[in-house]
């Protein structure tokens, strides 16, 4: 029996990982769950899998969240702040840790799981893009294991030989691997003009066409900013350099990556564009089990089709493999760069075509710093907020 909490449990990775939880009471007990502001879904869920803890954002959501659960029979128990996200993300109790928050407000519970060395799921890419280096190091040190959610690098980890912390130490270095194909849909504005892309609404943007996911990631993914930030997770979880990752657009989503070796042979891993499957799959590994995920039908898919990316139209690409090969604090300043440009975008304050401008200025006016402790790192991120917030004010 594995005990597991849940960061973000509210969200569109949370759900899902209930979901397959659900399918599995005999292997897993769910220990806390969290969500933000909204502690609705996580009262609803409260009640079907009864964890020991429930942790929410703001005092007053706590206080709605303790007198729901009263009137309602359960016995979990309310928590409240940043502080009680890192106590269930480490406590002795817990085996697994899902690190599903979206954001730079994820990095400081997924660290404390990662130094108590538990088994971390992460969903939370920014967490890894803003303190790579700090991050891998602490799971070295503290044995941690760390298995990747994000499809595609899950893809690649089922692609690649080895447990996960083979190629986070040792690197793609005498695997036989030549490359890794990293696949993007393209988002929803893949055919758009200039343009049509100067006009689209949040609306437009969060309607992705394969995938169901958070309004962050959905932006994230139709400015290609997504397949940015998953190219530098790449370069963290397999140890390997930007130049051995390469973007593919793959309109379908059913490649969800591919892994060429020295000989020619290219592994790919196939499946639903259905986040339930990486999930069980990183949640049961080395076994597999059930994930409620329909059989691929392959006759209906009938074609795949590749393109190159075109950072013409989708500068945010080359903004996060600039970042990547520059390293140091460059990744986290992109990071909070593009949280601030897509939240204001989001509000409707900053045209989708003004996000990368944004980024782009934040890159190019401030000075990159080696990210030697945490400190730099979260002084980088709140330098890069604080210029992209005036910058989004005065566009
Ligand atoms: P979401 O917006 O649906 O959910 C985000 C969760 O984070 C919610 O539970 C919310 O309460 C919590 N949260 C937000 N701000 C917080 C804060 N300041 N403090 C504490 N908790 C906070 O997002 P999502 O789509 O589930 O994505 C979660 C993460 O997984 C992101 O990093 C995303 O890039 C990654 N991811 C998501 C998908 C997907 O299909 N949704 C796929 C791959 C990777
Ligand atoms: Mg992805």
């Amino acid at each position: 029996m594995q005990s597991v909490t849940i960061l973000g449990a509210s969200g569109s990775i949370g759900e899902s990982t209930l979901d397959v939880l659900g399918r599995h009471p005999d292997r897993y007990r769910v220990y806390a769950l969290t969500a933000h502001s909204r502690w609705q879904p996580l009262a609803q869920a409260c009640l079907t899998h009864r964890p020991r803890y429930a942790v929410v954002g703001e005092a007053g959501a706590a206080e709605a969240l303790t007198d729901w659960l009263a009137r309602n029979g359960c016995d979990t128990q309310v928590l409240c702040g940043p502080e009680a996200l890192a106590q269930v993300a480490s406590a002795p109790e817990v085996d697994t840790v899902m690190a599903a928050i979206v954001g730079a407000a994820g990095l400081l519970p997924t660290l404390a799981a990662v130094r108590a060395g538990k088994k971390v799921l992460l969903a939370n890419k920014e967490a890894l893009v803003m303190a790579g280096a700090l991050f891998t190091r602490a799971v070295t040190e503290h044995k941690a294991t760390v298995l990747p959610i994000d499809s595609e690098h899950n893809a690649i980890f089922q692609c690649l030989p080895g447990h996960p912390r083979d190629s986070l130490v040792n690197g793609l270095a005498g695997s036989g691997v030549r490359r890794i194909l990293l696949t993007a849909s393209g988002g929803p504005f893949r055919n758009s003009s200039p343009e049509e892309l100067a006009r689209v609404t949040p609306e437009q943007a969060c309607a992705h066409p394969n995938w169901s996911m958070g309004q962050k990631i959905s932006v994230d993914s139709a400015t290609m900013m997504n397949k940015g930030l998953e190219l530098i997770e790449a370069c963290w979880l397999f140890n390997a350099r930007p130049e051995q990752i390469e973007v593919v657009v793959h309109p379908q989503s059913v490649i969800h990556s591919m892994v060429e070796y020295a000989d020619g042979s290219v592994l790919a891993q196939l499946g639903n564009p259905d986040m339930r499957t990486p999930i069980a799959h990183a949640l049961a590994w080395p076994e597999r089990i059930a994930s409620g995920v329909a059989s691929l039908d392959i006759i209906a898919t009938a074609r795949l089709d590749f393109c190159q990316p075109d950072s013409d139209r989708f500068p945010c690409l080359r903004l996060a493999a600039e970042a990547a090969r520059r390293g140091g604090t460059a990744p986290a300043m992109l990071n909070a760069a593009n949280e601030v440009a897509v939240a204001a975008f989001l509000e409707r304050r900053l045209a989708f075509t003004d996000i990368p401008r944004v980024i782009e200025a934040v890159m190019t006016q401030l000075e990159v710093a080696e990210p030697v402790s945490l400190d730099v790192v979260q002084s980088a991120d709140s330098q890069a907020r604080a210029l992209a917030q005036s910058l989004v004010e005065s566009l």
